[in-house]
Order: structure tokens, then sequence, then C-alpha cells
């Protein structure tokens, strides 16, 4: 049976293949952790930024979007707190050279020597126990099961201890004690662990203040909150009220693998919800289950997500929770849900020493709002999409496919036209039927090839439907539709094909889902 990394490259290599996903530079021999989208991948990921699009803005009037540059005043970062705060701890092994983030050691011992554990611990218990099985009590009862929890316990509060106190030793000593090797040469030969910024910087001309260097803003949120009160006054947004913006952000990662899920160049995806100080609570509830139902929507397997609570909050936040998503490398964030509270703007009125509160008339009392805030990355919303989508399937006829079984409205294209030889008439045909549907789908033109060939390969782009044109379209106007997952074909008269390709396509069918 094909392992779950197994899984993982094939997704990379088809990545590649079917031009969703190249490296960066790739003649160049590439560049760490960037990456390009190629034509089916850039219109994959740009289908997803309109679902997210339209699911915050376009279906809620007191949500706004902005599209904020990525340079700023090196000033927000100071106050933001990413000057001093934004850091990583880094550990260096010294037999193999290579660098590990320290938490992410950490966790993954957990993980590994100990999650994993108890996960087999309730498989066997499951198999000898069969339908009277309960695992809410096994794992609340079971001695040994109790055991692990107990050390899992313990690590995370060791963990969460040297974080909140930057104690680089402590945290050195916690590796030491739980005598983690290095993954490559086995070693535990470790120098010590110290803090690295993640921010990029540059140089601009010159600033009032005389200095030129600048970052390369390392999340999108600050040019929301340095805007909140612009995009109030003009747009008159009354509390609470959210602004929305996607756009590219830049951390200098350490430990840069896992394809596109850890990049140094990626695309996010954010909101911040402004609101009544004292109603932040009730809104980060609002915001968690609302990010989850959008996840949802979109039809993955049962159990792909879930929630995870923060055991160490980031410098500016008061709850933090990610959803987190099952990838072919397991379970991991994929979006966070954070109450930042006003930490930001406090931060932006003291620095810039602008007013930056809020005039709210139905309690005549002027503040500054709490935020919460969701911010998902687009790539690794894509990495979700891909390999949930990659299947290899075995046919009754004992050949194999490999079919991206993508959710059809995000699929890059949504139909392929294929006229069944290349002459005849045929592929006029073919084209008069692209010029009928390319104003609301987007439409493939493919001639090469036996037909066979041909669905295999929109199977392997994720298209949802294919439309061949024979000899009888030219007598009756009809065409054979195949649609990808179930491989059924039926006839179908050229003027039904908008209404059924576009009850399968149209995004409107998820997002009244949302409501
Ligand atoms: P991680 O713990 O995985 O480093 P984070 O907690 O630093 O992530 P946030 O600062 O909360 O991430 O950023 C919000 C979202 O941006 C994340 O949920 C993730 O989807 C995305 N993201 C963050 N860093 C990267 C990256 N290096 N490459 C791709 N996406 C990223």
């Amino acid at each position: 049976m094909a392992t779950q990394e197994d899984v993982f490259k094939k997704v990379t290599s088809h990545a590649k293949e079917y031009g969703f996903v190249f490296q960066s530079s790739e003649i160049y021999d590439g560049l760490s952790a960037v990456y390009d989208y190629g034509q089916t991948g850039s219109a994959l990921k740009k289908n997803i930024k309109d679902y997210w699009w339209d699911a915050m803005v376009k279906m809620n009037e007191n949500i706004v979007g902005i599209d904020s540059s990525i340079f700023m005043h090196p000033k927000t970062w100071k106050a933001s707190g990413h000057v001093d705060a934004f850091n990583d701890p880094l550990i260096d092994n010294k037999d193999s050279k290579k660098r590990y983030r320290a938490d992410v050691l950490v966790e993954e011992y957990i993980q590994n020597k100990l999650e994993s554990k108890i996960d087999k611990e309730v498989k066997k218990a499951a198999k000898r126990f069969g339908d009277s099985f309960n695992e809410t009590e096994f794992k609340t009862t079971n001695p040994r099961v109790l055991g692990y929890f107990e050390k899992i316990n313990s690590i995370e509060t060791r963990l969460k201890k040297v974080q909140e106190e930057e104690d680089m030793e402590g945290f050195k000593q916690l590796i030491v004690d739980l005598e983690i090797p290095c993954p490559v040469s086995g070693s535990k030969n470790w120098t010590d662990v110290r803090q690295f910024n993640l921010m990029f910087s540059t140089e601009i001309g010159s600033l009032s203040d005389g200095s030129t260097k600048i970052y390369l803003r390392p999340e999108t949120a600050q040019g929301i909150f340095v805007n909140y009160l612009n995009v109030q006054k003009t747009g008159r947004m009354k509390i609470p009220f959210g602004i929305a913006q996607i756009g590219k952000a830049f951390r200098n990662e350490i430990v840069a693998r896992q394809f596109v899920f850890r990049m140094r160049e990626f695309e996010q995806m954010e909101m911040q919800f402004f609101v009544r100080p004292g109603e932040e609570d009730k809104w980060y509830e609002y915001w968690k289950e609302t990010r989850m139902k959008w996840h949802r929507a979109i039809g993955f397997p049962e159990g792909s997500h879930k929630f995870h609570d923060h055991l160490k909050l980031a410098h500016y936040a008061k709850a933090a929770a990610d959803i987190e998503f099952q990838f072919p490398f397991g379970f991991k964030e994929l979006e966070g849900v954070h109450s930042r509270g006003n930490f930001d703007l406090s931060q932006h009125e003291e620095f810039s020493k602008k007013k930056l509160r809020y005039f709210d008339p139905e309690i005549n009392e002027s503040y500054i709002p709490n935020v919460v805030e969701t911010s998902i990355g687009v790539d690794r919303m894509f990495l979700a999409v891909l390999s949930t989508a990659f299947t290899e399937e075995k046919l009754e006829d004992g050949s194999e496919r490999t079919v991206l079984k993508l959710p059809s409205f995000l699929a890059p294209y949504k139909v392929a036209v294929l006229p069944l030889t290349k002459k005849d008439g045929l592929p006029e045909k073919a084209r008069a039927i692209i010029d009928a549907l390319k104003y609301d789908f987007e439409c493939y033109y493919e001639e090469k090839d036996q037909i066979g060939k041909r669905y295999r390969r929109q199977d392997a782009i994720g298209t949802p439907f294919c439309i061949t044109v024979d000899h009888q379209t030219l007598e009756d106007n009809t065409v054979t539709v195949r649609e990808r997952d179930t491989m059924k074909q039926e006839r179908v008269a050229i003027d039904h094909l908008e209404k059924l390709i576009g009850e399968s396509v149209n995004v409107k069918n998820i997002l009244k889902k949302l409501n």
C-alpha cells in the first residue's frame, strides 16, 4: 500500500507534470521554498481566491476589501512587534549541518513518539472490542494511554514556558532531555538555540527620518490596520465591520520544505473584523464557526479538518485557534482565527501619534475597537485542495487512471470540447460550441490523439466535463457529455449545455450553503 509520503511525492510530481506548480527559476536549479504557479495552477489558485472573496466580501455587506502595498513605513513593523518579536527559535545539528526550528523538533517528537502510540493503542483496542468499543472512555481510563497523555502534557507545559520566557537555554535542555536526534544524521550533537527574525529587508531611497531599511511585509494584516479609519470614514462603516485583503507576504522561514505548505514568498487571505470592546469573544466564536463552514462547504471528506487551540499565543493575541487540515504529512495549520484585542491599533496610535479611535454613535463613545482576525494561506489551501483531489483509480477493464476530483467550481477548466476527428467540419463545430460557452466557463479545445487519451489528460487536470463533437452532432446538434468522476456519458442537445454545466460548476451553489 502506498504510504502518505508516497502520495505526497506523487502529488508534487503531478503538480509539475500538469502545469500546476513549478519550482521558481528552475533553469538555475531553483530557489529554495519559492514556487511559480503554471497555467492550470494559477487558474485553480484564482478560483480559490474568488471563493474566499465571494464568501467574505460579496456575501457580507459589512465587509469590504482593500489592496494595500507590500512596502510599508518601517515604523509599522516596530509598532506591530515584528521587529522585536517575530522570531523563530533555531537550532543546528553540528554533524549534518542541518538547521531546524526547535519548537518543530519538539512538536514532531510529541507526534511521532507519543500521539502515534496513543493512536496505535486505540486501533488495537477497537479491533479487540469490536462494536462495543467506546473511544472516549478508553482514552480516559486506559493506564498506558493516560501515561502517554501525561507525558505530552508535561512536555507541552515546558515548551510553553520556554517559549513564553524566551528561555533559549531551557529550550536546548528540553531537546537534550527528550534525547531528540537529528532526523538526518541521527546524532544529538546540537548547537545552542537562538532566535531568528523572519522578516526580509531591503533598501529604499530614503525615508523622512533618513533611514533606508524597509521590510517586505510578513503579513497582510498591518496594511488593513493602518487603513482602518480611512476605510471606516470613506466607506461610512459602522462597527462591527470587516476589512478583507488578499496579497503576498514574505517570511524567511528556517525550515522551508513540504512544497507550497511553507514558502518564503506566499499569499494570504486575511480579514480583520472590528468590534466593540467586550464583544470580541462572541465574534471570535462566530468567525471560528463561519470559517470552518467555509472549509466544509467545499465537500472534503468528513474529518479532514479540526480545531487546534494555541498553546503559545503570539505577541498580539488574546485567544487563537488553528483550523488544521489533514495534509498528506498529517494534520497541520491551514488557517488561523485570532482574537487580537486592540493591540495593533493601540500600538499604531502610540507610534504614529495619530488618534485611531472610532466614534460609536449607538453608545456615544469613542474607543479603539477590538479585532478578530481570520487568516488563511492561499498556497496551503491550494495544497489542501490538490492533495485531496488527487486520486488513482483502477478501472473495471483493469486499466488505471489518475484523476483530480476537484470540486468543480474550483477546476481550472470547466469543460473540454473535443472534435472526434480533425476533419469533416467537426473542429469548426467544436469551436462554435466554445464560442457560445466561453463567456460563462473556462473552455479547453483539443483535437490531437484518440478520444480516450484526451479524456485522461482532462482527468489529470480535473476538468469536470468533456464534450465530444461527432458526425451525429452535424445532423442533430447533440454532443456526448462525459462526466469526470463517474465517466458516465450521455447525449445532450447543444442548447442544454450551458444549463447542465452551470448547475454543476457555479460557485453560487456552494455560497448558498454558507447562509
Ligand atoms: P506556522 O505555525 O505554520 O508557521 P503561522 O502560525 O506562523 O504558521 P500565521 O502567522 O497565523 O501562520 O499566518 C496565517 C496563515 O498564513 C497560516 O495559517 C498559513 O495558512 C499561512 N502561512 C503562514 N506562513 C506561511 C508560509 N511560510 N508559507 C505558506 N503559507 C503560510
